[in-house]
């Protein structure tokens, strides 16, 4: 039966990332995309600003004023912070027309391994924002649908999602993860990598700012014939003066390595844990890769190499997991067996 009030009732879908926040819009499609950031006062403990607001904050503001992030290494770190931050996103998309207006049914992607207690934190954040019904979805099925993976039919589909904070692998058939690992390497990690590279082998202090942009730059996991370099500027630790330092591809390529190397093994040893009768059709269908990581340069050769298993990245792969969600929100009744499993958890006595 058609809601009479379907009209007036925004269902979205919610990627909530440890870097950004992706939120899709029933018949709109992706209208937000912000960073995972809040801003709050130590002192007061208030929260100050939240997305693109809070991240325009960081370093311009007193120093009790500090960005914080909800979801650190995909682990919700505040359950507030993190209600607070899917509250505005929520409230920012819907607006109440009418008294009667319903509540928005919401899904929200969420990384894999999240605790019972975290999945609940997560619901009853959305419910306070004003959702009606809150499901969830683990954060590679979304992307696999997002990428039009035959992820119902029983056949295997191999992804792997490389965020800020995590690395998720998972291999996926008849609606549900066969197997999904979760690695805390990732986009952020590789900034560290190269902030600790720049530190012991310039003794150059740089920000996390200038790592990004230089990772995203002239960062690699393969060697390619095309040789690029870059400025690198910081401080000197020893003169406590600015610097600027001309890097290479291959500098950062040693800066990435170990951690790279660490990423392909976590799918590496999936691959070997993959059923036999998955693995053909992995073999023929290929690792898809998605999320902002997977576009460090050669990633995909690397792990093509080590694997033995063709890999590509999927198209725009920033936004998959939005619109795989959003394309369960749009067919809930023939989706819902994709939706992440949650426990009744006990009420506290
Ligand atoms: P999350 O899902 O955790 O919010 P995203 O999928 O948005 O994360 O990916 C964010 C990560 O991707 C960041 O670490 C960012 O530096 C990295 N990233 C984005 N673009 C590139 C690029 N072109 N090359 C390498 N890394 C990238
Ligand atoms: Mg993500």
């Amino acid at each position: 039966m058609i809601n009479p009030f379907s009209y007036f009732s925004k269902d979205v879908a919610i990627d909530l990332g440890t870097a950004s926040t992706l939120v899709y819009v029933r018949g709109q499609g992706i209208v937000i995309v912000e960073p995972s950031v809040v801003a709050v006062n130590q002192k007061t403990g208030k929260i100050l600003a939240i997305g693109n607001e809070a991240k325009k904050m960081v370093g311009r503001t007193p120093v009790h004023i500090v960005a914080t992030r909800p979801l650190v290494k995909g682990v919700i770190s505040d359950f507030e912070v993190t209600e607070q931050m899917l509250k505005y996103f929520i409230e920012r998309v819907h607006q109440k027309r009418f008294f009667l207006t319903p509540m928005p049914r919401v899904i929200i992607g969420i990384p894999i391994g999240v605790t019972e207690v975290e999945k609940k934190a997560v619901q009853d954040a959305a419910k306070s924002a004003g959702a009606r019904e809150v499901y969830l979805i683990e954060q590679p099925m979304a992307a696999a649908i997002g990428a039009r993976l035959p992820v119902q039919e029983a056949g295997g589909n191999f992804i792997v999602d490389i965020g800020g904070g995590t690395a998720q692998v998972a291999v996926i058939s008849l609606g549900g993860l066969v197997i999904s690992k979760s690695l805390r390497i990732a986009g952020d990690q590789l900034n560290q990598d190269i902030i600790n590279f720049a530190q012991e082998e310039y003794k150059l202090l740089i920000g996390e700012r200038t790592a990004e942009e230089i990772k995203i730059g002239i960062g690699s996991a393969f060697p390619s014939k095309e040789k690029k370099e870059m400025p690198m500027r910081g401080r000197n630790i020893v003169t406590g003066l600015p610097e600027e330092i001309m890097v290479t591809d291959e500098d950062i390529r040693r800066a990435l390595e170990k951690s790279v190397r660490q990423i392909v093994q976590t799918i590496k040893i999936t691959v070997e844990e993959t059923p036999p009768e998955l693995l053909a059709d992995v073999m023929t269908k290929g690792i898809h890769l998605t999320g902002g990581g997977s576009l460090l340069r050669g990633l995909n050769a690397l792990i093509a190499k080590e694997t033995k298993v063709p890999t590509k990245v999927i198209e725009d792969p920033l936004t998959a997991v939005a619109r795989g969600a959003g394309i369960v929100l749009e067919n809930i009744d023939e989706l819902n067996e994709v939706l992440a499993e949650t426990e009744e958890l006990e009420p506290p006595h």
